[in-house]
């Protein structure tokens, strides 16, 4: 087979606006504001042979236009490059911005391009993501986040936890972490009760406990029989989280606000966690990605990585162990595709790579973009 070429890349900068203002623990102990937008990095990609890529990095409440200069500054190294050397080229552009590192934003622009080089690849070998990569499994268990945000009153947490079942969603995350403990096993309990002891049912403090009130509510918990109890504390907070894992009886996830695999690496070897949850735009794309879960496997931990489904939904799929895969409608309206439920599950679309192409919608909500070479 002849080599191919990079021909063209361009980088587009999108504001996806939320239809309600969404609030987590943080937004109730004072840390933020409630979030109204995402912002989307999107990379595209051609090359002479006449195929595309696809791959896109977020941030949510600041970090978007960074992410986008970042990418703009180094993306015209590619053109010319070799599609297929997805690892040369982008320690290529890691050493084209050396000098702001190798976590963080600097690596979240990188994780763009590398998502996007690996849709190529997928699609040159005209293969699912998931095939490419190496699957495990054709469809992976799913469960619901945006019905159980702290904005949503129980009752509508209910109704909506409801509607997830009946759409083929498997489990169920609601939110804790309120200044007030006793409202939070209110509502952990008025959920449970409502779904029954079936569905499988996790909550997610979002770092808002110390290590006492972890401790306490995470006893306090253990009557609900959750599948997990997420980000109890501090994301960097490796010897808390650790203390817990080894305490309690429910299992502990964490890790979706790890930048880097170097981080990831201390919170797998440091016990911190009985579930892993990385997000593979944080922590620098596919390539960084696939690198901690041989840790995590390593060590026997369980697998969910945090949002952006369309991309961790094959990724997921590539774990030896039954993972989870987080449902969040929120991109839809960036995709002209959609990813579907059944029976709890997820499952990996047969079209070639991601399997997602950017909607007229998306193109819209672009407030900036910049192509290098020939698209
Ligand atoms: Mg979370």
């Amino acid at each position: 087979m002849s080599a191919d070429s990079i021909r063209g890349v361009k980088l587009s900068s999108v504001t996806l606006p939320l239809k309600t203002a969404i609030s987590d623990a943080k937004v109730f102990t004072g840390r933020q504001k409630p979030m109204t937008e995402v912002a989307f990095l999107f990379a595209e990609i051609s090359t002479e042979q006449g195929l595309e890529g696809i791959g896109f990095s977020y941030s949510k409440r600041a970090g978007g236009p960074a992410q986008f200069a970042h990418a703009k500054e180094v993306a015209e190294g590619l053109i010319g490059e070799d599609p297929n050397d997805i690892g040369r080229l982008i320690t290529k552009l890691q050493w084209a911005g050396a000098s702001v590192g190798r976590s963080g934003l600097a690596t979240q622009a990188l994780a763009a391009v590398d998502i996007a080089l690996y849709d190529l690849k997928a699609k040159r070998a005209d293969l699912p993501l998931a095939k490419l990569l190496g699957a495990h499994r054709d469809s992976v268990r799913t469960y619901n986040t945006s019905g159980g945000f702290l904005n949503a009153s129980l009752e509508e947490v209910k109704e909506r936890a409801s509607r997830s079942v009946e759409e083929g969603i498997g489990g169920i995350k609601i939110k804790v972490g309120l200044p007030d403990n006793a409202e939070d096993i209110r509502r952990v309990r008025g959920v449970r009760e409502h779904i029954g002891d079936e569905v499988p049912l996790m909550v997610d403090a979002n770092q808002q406990w110390d290590r006492s009130t972890a401790l306490r509510m995470g006893r306090r918990l253990e009557e609900f029989d959750l599948v997990w109890i997420e980000e109890p504390l501090d994301a960097y907070d490796v010897e808390g989280h650790a203390r817990l894992t080894q305490t309690l009886d429910t299992p502990i996830a964490t890790g979706e606000m790890l930048a880097s695999v170097a981080e990831h690496e201390r919170l797998i070897h440091g016990g911190a966690c009985d579930i892993i949850q990385p997000d593979a735009p944080r922590v620098g794309g596919i390539t960084q990605f696939m690198r901690l879960l041989t840790f995590a496997d390593q060590k026997g931990l369980d697998l969910a990585p945090h949002f952006a489904m369309e991309i961790h939904l094959h990724l997921a799929a590539c774990y030896p162990r039954e993972p989870w895969v987080e449902h969040f409608d929120w991109l839809d309206p960036l995709f002209n595709e959609r990813l579907e439920t059944q029976d709890g599950r997820m499952l990996i679309p047969d079209r070639p790579g991601l399997g997602i192409t950017m909607s007229e919608q998306a193109r819209a909500w672009t407030v900036d973009s910049v192509e290098f070479g020939k698209l």
